[in-house]
């Protein structure tokens, strides 16, 4: 199965690569990590909107205040966006600047939204709950589709168990299972599975010798001043590097990067 976010397709052979901010904080942040990830390869922009935070204390995104800016950083750098709608009432008004809808963790189980989006005409991105069985994941995904929308990416982005080293674990297992299992295609978000930037590139690695269909990637000018996410996002540089690298991975199993 094929899903096509602008005219990058997902689930072919190459590997797609989605990068960019957790949280879309000002035009000269945006605008600076799109032209640096599209520079290194990168095929789609990911960066929030609306932010689902542990505590309202925290930055909750800039909402529709970033429509203009996220609309000329687009016509600039030319690439798609996803970005995380957290309500059904974002569902609409964020249609003028998203390419794919994602779901966040915390919203696996909102089945109301998955049914919503499951008319709608643009494509899904649907993360794993941190406490979501692969067969509960599986099963949301077919309330999208079930509605009419089959365009749906699903994507681990790891979960909680014991371990508390890291962010959370990722659970490559979900991505061969998920694989050999549905017809969806499968990407990694190894920025908050392991939620420690010097450990992402590695993950990225894993990822694609695991036969993903692709990652997304937290990449922030200056991570040191993030408004959120900051000790999991790789600066421009590291991404670059990180993307030469994974080339040679993808080159390995007779893949390449997904190009625009
Ligand atoms: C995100 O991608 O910024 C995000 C909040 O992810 P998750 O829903 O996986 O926690
Ligand atoms: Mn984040």
């Amino acid at each position: 199965m094929l899903v096509k976010i602008g005219n990058i397709q997902i689930g072919g052979p190459q590997f797609t690569v989605i990068a960019g901010p957790c949280s879309i904080e000002s035009e000269s942040q945006f605008q600076s990590t799109a032209e640096s990830v599209k520079k290194s390869g990168a095929a789609i922009l990911r960066g929030g909107i609306w932010k689902m935070r542990t505590s309202q204390k925290t930055f909750q995104g800039l909402g529709r205040d970033s429509f203009d800016l996220i609309n000329k950083v687009k016509t600039h750098v030319g690439l798609p966006l996803v970005s995380e709608i957290t309500d059904i009432r974002q569902i609409e008004e964020v249609a003028s600047v998203v390419d794919a809808y994602q779901v966040g963790a915390r919203n696996m189980h909102n089945y109301s939204l998955l049914k919503e989006l499951g008319q709608q005409p643009k494509p899904v991105l649907l993360k794993r709950s941190f406490s979501g069985f692969i067969d509960e994941w599986l099963k949301a995904a077919d309330y999208i589709t079930a509605s009419g929308n089959t365009q749906v990416i699903l994507c681990e982005r790891g979960i909680r168990t014991f371990e508390t080293a890291t962010r959370n674990t990722l659970d490559l297992n979900a991505v061969v299972y998920v694989k050999k299992h549905s017809n969806l295609p499968v990407i990694v978000d190894p920025s908050h599975a392991v939620g420690i930037a010097d450990l992402v590139p590695q993950l990225c690695y894993a990822s694609a010798a695991a036969g993903a269909d692709g990652i997304m990637v937290e990449v922030h000018p200056n991570p040191a001043a993030a408004l959120s996410d900051g000790q999991q996002a790789l600066t421009p540089k590291i991404f670059e590097e990180m993307m030469l690298q994974l080339e040679k991975v993808l080159n390995a199993f007779d893949r390449g990067l997904n190009r625009i």
